[in-house]
């Protein structure tokens, strides 16, 4: 399908605008692309996107040295799932495991986000996942501001590929971030923002339930809320 000229020209102002803070200053073209190709690139309701587009943004960001996380990762996780999900989890930062194996949500913190996704019906083929930060902070401290200003371009330069419809923040630390605010997570709770064109909301960190059982209880909920907003939005997107 093709877009109309006004919306191309809107979603390459946009991703230019992005690379440009982020520090890219030529653009990346899909491998096989020739300048005319253009009009071919695949679009979509959503806009220019695909597995090829975003592995050609990871390509092209995975060796970044641009905050000092750079020099201790041992891999750059990136994010993965599917490309065109309509819902989107963000994390706070890798933690050993997934600075080892260079995907997000692999420890046991991500074996128990993997059955929180079952209890609504969800894995991760169907939904996106990132983290705030692409590389892991030694001995999973706090990320820091100035890092996550470095890196968050990167993760809004992915939501922007991806443009789910609904993003759901994994503990304070994402929260905070996304939606630039210090209110604490229990009173962003119960809401849903507005960000990125995306529907955000915000639950407890997979870890935090691992400490605190308690907070399962309000995780269920949340999720749930998540679930039916989701399906009710299928329902008048058909
Ligand atoms: N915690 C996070 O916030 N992200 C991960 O990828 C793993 C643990």
């Amino acid at each position: 399908m093709f877009a109309k000229y006004g919306e191309l020209m809107d979603d390459l102002k946009r991703a230019i605008a992005i690379e440009g803070e982020i520090g890219i200053d030529e653009v990346v073209l899909p491998e096989g692309a020739r300048r005319g190709d253009v009009a071919e690139v695949e679009m979509d309701a959503k806009g220019v996107k695909g597995v090829a587009g975003l592995e050609g943004f990871r390509a092209s960001i995975c060796e970044c040295q641009k905050c000092e996380l750079g020099a201790t990762r041992n891999k750059f996780v990136f994010g993965v799932g599917n490309p065109d999900a309509d819902i989107m989890f963000i994390g706070e930062a890798p933690g050993a495991d997934e600075d080892r194996q260079g995907e997000p949500f692999v420890g046991r913190a991500g074996k128990l986000l993997d059955k929180i996704l079952a209890a609504i019906d969800l894995d991760r083929t169907q939904i996106y996942i990132a983290n705030i930060l692409k590389c892991r902070p030694p001995g999973n401290r706090d990320p820091q501001p100035e890092e996550m200003n470095t890196c968050f371009p990167y993760l809004e330069q992915q939501i922007a590929m991806i443009a789910p419809r609904f993003i759901c923040c994994l503990g304070r630390v994402a929260a905070q971030r996304v939606l630039e605010t210090k209110t604490p997570l229990g009173k962003m709770r119960h809401q849903w923002f507005d960000k990125f064109g995306s529907k955000v909301m915000v639950t407890y960190h997979p870890a935090a339930l691992l400490r605190f059982a308690s907070y399962k209880k309000d995780t269920w909920v949340d999720m749930q809320r998540l679930r039916k907003s989701y399906d009710e939005w299928k329902e008048t997107a058909r």
